[in-house]
């Protein structure tokens, strides 16, 4: 496993969509287990493929409670919603006011491919639809209801 270097806004990759996972490959795995670690050293919460010039259905998630990879993930429901800021490791530094649902039940594969549904309340919530939103070349920012401002933050996805 190793670091990759994560693409900040302006990075062209960051606006595109991204294309499904067929099939674990030995690649596919590399590319999850780099990205946990990217992940961990930059203190995010989550990360998704594009953030590391990856144009794949891959998220990587840890809100506390251990790691949850997603390959293909699809939002099935979601209810409640709070505005809160929001930041991004590919906008370090920053973070604006998002208004996101407080509760989503997804699915997506593992890293074996077996589909699994998830259920995520408040941040995990959060991190669904924020990591879900870069598969499909979307930054917060392009939902933030304040300005993005500066802030000293320790998540960030
Ligand atoms: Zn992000």
């Amino acid at each position: 496993m190793a670091l990759r270097t994560i693409r900040i806004q302006g990075d062209p990759v960051l606006t595109k969509k991204c294309r499904e996972v067929k099939e674990m490959t030995p690649k596919i795995r590399q590319l999850i287990g780099d990205m946990l670690d990217t992940m961990y050293e930059a203190n995010g919460v989550g990360l998704a493929g594009p953030q590391v010039g990856v144009l794949r259905r891959v998220v990587v998630i840890d809100v506390g409670e251990g790691p949850v990879v997603m390959i293909n993930p699809e939002i099935l429901e979601t209810s409640g919603e709070e505005c809160a800021d929001e930041g991004c490791l590919s906008l370090p530094g920053k973070a604006a006011p998002v208004t996101r649902p407080t509760y989503v039940r997804a699915r997506a594969f593992n890293e074996d491919m077996k589909e699994f549904e998830i259920e995520g309340v408040d941040l995990m919530a959060r991190a669904i639809c924020h990591e879900v939103d870069h598969l499909e070349g979307h930054m917060y920012t392009e939902r933030a209801e304040g300005p993005v401002h500066d802030v000293e933050y320790d998540e960030a996805e």
